[in-house]
């Protein structure tokens, strides 16, 4: 009775789907995301600057009570390299446009864009286009993840989750002596510090550094767990080589499956397609520097040769 009911409940949906009753609740919700994901881009932008300005003018500076100058220098150094980075890979992931090459007659027939696409393409509704290597839409850079931008995306992510780990190593003291200011020895304010060349400002109003040093150390917790996870889950369908629409459309049946495992050309091989080590390409050159790189490859699920490959 039960089965039953919600199949008549499926068939309804389908009914109202097919006739288009859902449409302008779909726009809406499109359109939503596409106002919100500006405002959510600027507040990305308040964020890291937040926790630059914090780290390195409030917390570096207080951690010479506890860290040769020698360590802080070094901090100091990878903080602008994690800044740099982040900065150029965020840029990068939520400017470089879709890419949607076309497929060939009787691939799928996208309605929507009027064209043939390729199998490794998906058609997203709030970017309104197809996408090449879809893996998301996501808000915090208003636009698609997919072969334009997939590698900037994951390279933003991972140097975001080192930050913030760096952050909460390195500054537990400083969180320490701020949370427990009425018991703690010292603070940013009540301590003569070298090298601070902007103490006398900070703490000219009242309670501001010990809330910025709070406020930072757990948001930066927070980054770590979310976008760190965020940051692993990539890391996983880098490694099978495919995207999360594939691994979404790829599971369940046999078929589906060994088609997935086809997509995986091996653990190396599909991390130097991601990150475009080829020809001659070096991985210092490439991901410890930033670069701006073509996208990488994405084959036909039905083991055609190439669909995408501009490199
Ligand atoms: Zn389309
Ligand atoms: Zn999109």
């Amino acid at each position: 009775m039960c089965h039953e009911r919600m199949i008549s409940l499926c068939n309804f949906i389908d009914q109202k789907i097919d006739d288009g009753t859902f449409v302008p609740l779909v726009t809406a919700v499109n359109h939503f995301m596409r106002q919100t994901g500006k405002f959510l881009v600027l507040f990305v932008y308040f964020i890291s600057a937040f926790l630059a300005f914090t780290s390195f003018f409030i917390i570096i500076p207080y951690e010479q009570l506890y860290k040769p100058i020698w360590f802080l220098i070094i901090l100091g150094v990878f903080g602008l390299y994690f800044l740099f980075n982040i900065q150029y890979h965020y840029y990068k992931a939520r400017t470089i446009p879709p890419v949607a090459n076309p497929g060939e007659e009787g691939d799928v027939f996208c309605e929507k864009c009027n064209y043939w696409k390729s199998d490794r393409a998906h058609h997203c509704s709030v970017c309104e286009k197809c996408v090449l290597g879809m893996d998301h839409h996501c808000i915090w850079i208003n636009q698609c993840v997919g072969s334009h931008n997939h590698r900037h995306f994951f390279l933003f992510v991972a140097n975001l989750t080192l930050a913030a780990g760096t952050i909460i190593i390195a500054g537990y003291p400083s969180f320490y002596d701020h949370l427990f200011s009425d018991t703690s020895q010292t603070t940013y304010c009540t301590t003569i510090l070298n090298n601070a060349p902007l103490q006398d400002i900070i703490c000219d109003y009242d309670g501001f550094a010990k809330t910025s040093v709070v406020f930072c150390y757990l948001l930066s917790f927070i980054l770590l767990i979310m976008v760190g996870g965020l940051t692993l889950w990539n890391v996983y369908l880098i490694s099978i080589g495919c995207t999360y629409i594939d691994y979404l459309k790829l599971t369940g049946s046999k078929k589906k499956l060994s088609a997935r495992r086809r997509l995986n050309k091996g653990l190396k091989s599909n991390w130097k397609n991601f990150l475009g080590l080829r020809r001659n390409r070096t991985f210092f050159k490439c991901v410890i520097m930033p670069t701006a790189l073509p996208p990488v490859r994405y084959e036909s699920l039905d083991n055609r040769p190439d669909v995408f490959d501009v490199v």
